[in-house]
């Protein structure tokens, strides 16, 4: 009844539009059309979830528990059987070396476009609008959102969920773009390959800053012998000539251990897109905007996955939305609720991510940092955990 008092006072079309329909906007939009808002997601793919710009790799509910133990409700990480790919059951980590470590990690290798339909499907189950195929801007003098400033649609609320870098939050003031510094930006370039025979159980992690300077390499299993093959890379780690698509073919025909296991695969399809991995964004709302997933910069940075991030920030949004109509809760309440749940993880994250630049440019060096911390603590850096006596080292070096 308070939401529906508010909508009416104000005169908006909608209590809260979203602009972007990824991970992050859908799960928001879910919360809170089902807990009564009048809700429209933009969306300007004209089908959900395609192409797909990602190694679709989603650690099971309970790893995440052990990565975010302060997050309150993982319900929202929930996979529907028929948007999973595959099934892994262990990370491979292999050094510039080719060192191998592995440890047990389960995960699914999604399939995003079934994934973010099914999203979409429950949101508009609880009335929520959908569109898709339409591209939108923010018009803050407008008080709305549209494909253009004589066609907005008003609404009390805005959620920008429309990735990185995203216009909807630095047209809302927010410091998008303060945070687009080449170190802070990761760009990712990826196949879909086929007719390969990789094992399908071992998502596969390479540090090789030949190949994959700044970032990392990576090979997906999707099951019916194929992967998602791609490589993370940092413009200013990158000292050669190359193109990041030379680096992504160097990575597949000439690391030592890579190129052994795609010998004879076929390159079906080719996605690019950047990434934040320098952490949250140093504010992530205004008295009208919340800015989630990519488009806040919430990335893990020592592993590049945002898939379960912007579906929690994207919860988190929803539920601070949901406080705003019922009892006019600030926003704030959204950045407190994401600091407390994820905001140490975050940061040790970054800090981790920070101290590994400096090994990064060198190979040798690189493969000896991996082989001195080995397996446990490899996992431990790769899953957010500060490893266990190496906080204040960590904390010097960053
Ligand atoms: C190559 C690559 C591989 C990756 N692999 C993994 C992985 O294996 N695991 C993992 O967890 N993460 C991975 N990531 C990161 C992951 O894809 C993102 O963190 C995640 O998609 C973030 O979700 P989001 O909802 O915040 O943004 P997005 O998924 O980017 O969704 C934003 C949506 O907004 C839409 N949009 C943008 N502008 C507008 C506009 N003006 N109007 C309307 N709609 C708009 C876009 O079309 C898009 O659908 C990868 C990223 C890349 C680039």
């Amino acid at each position: 009844m308070a939401v529906e008092r508010v909508r009416v006072m104000t005169g908006s079309n909608y209590d809260v539009i979203v602009v972007g329909g990824g991970p992050g906007g859908l799960a928001a939009a879910v919360h809170m059309a089902q807990k009564g808002l009048k809700v429209k997601v933009f969306e300007k793919k004209k089908v959900l979830g395609k192409p797909v710009r990602c190694g679709e790799f989603f650690p099971y509910k309970d790893e995440m528990a052990k990565l975010l133990p302060r997050v309150k409700d993982l319900d929202v990480l929930d996979v529907p059987s028929n948007a999973a790919d595959n099934k892994c059951s262990k990370i491979r980590v292999v050094s510039p070396r080719g060192k191998v470590f592995e440890f047990p990690f389960n995960s699914f290798i999604l399939d995003r476009h079934i994934f973010e339909s099914h999203l979409a499907d429950v949101a508009r189950s609880y009335g929520a609008e959908v569109d898709v195929g339409i591209q939108v801007h923010y018009y803050p003098d407008k008080n709305g959102v549209g494909p253009s400033p004589e066609k907005v649609v008003t609404s009390d609320l805005v959620i920008a969920s429309d990735g990185f870098p995203s216009e909807t939050a630095a047209a809302a003031g927010l410091p998008e773009k303060e945070y687009a510094n080449p170190y802070s930006v990761a760009t990712n370039m990826q196949y879909l390959m086929t007719d390969l025979e990789v094992e399908q159980d071992v998502a596969e992690l390479y540090m090789d800053p030949r190949y994959s300077p700044g970032g990392y390499g990576w090979i997906i299993p999707k099951g019916e012998k194929s992967a998602n093959v791609g490589i993370g890379i940092r413009e200013p780690y990158v000292k050669r000539e190359w193109t990041i698509r030379d680096l992504l073919v160097g990575f597949i025909e000439k690391n030592k251990v890579a190129s052994n296991r795609l010998r004879g695969g076929k390159r079906a399809s080719m996605v690019a897109d950047s990434l934040p991995v320098d952490g949250p964004l140093k504010r992530t709302y205004t008295d009208k905007v919340m800015a989630v997933g990519d488009a806040a910069g919430m990335v893990m940075p020592t592993n590049g996955g945002g898939i379960p991030t912007a579906l929690i920030t994207g919860r988190l949004a929803g539920e601070a939305a949901v406080r705003y109509f019922e009892s006019k809760v600030p926003l704030s309440s959204y950045e407190d609720a994401w600091k407390e749940q994820m905001g140490t993880e975050m940061e040790n994250s970054r800090i981790m991510r920070v101290v590994s630049d400096r090994f990064m440019g060198h190979g040798f060096m690189f493969h000896l940092m991996l082989r001195l911390i080995g397996t446990e603590r490899i996992s431990d850096v790769i899953m957010c955990q500060m490893p266990s006596n190496m906080d204040k080292i960590f904390h010097l070096l960053a």
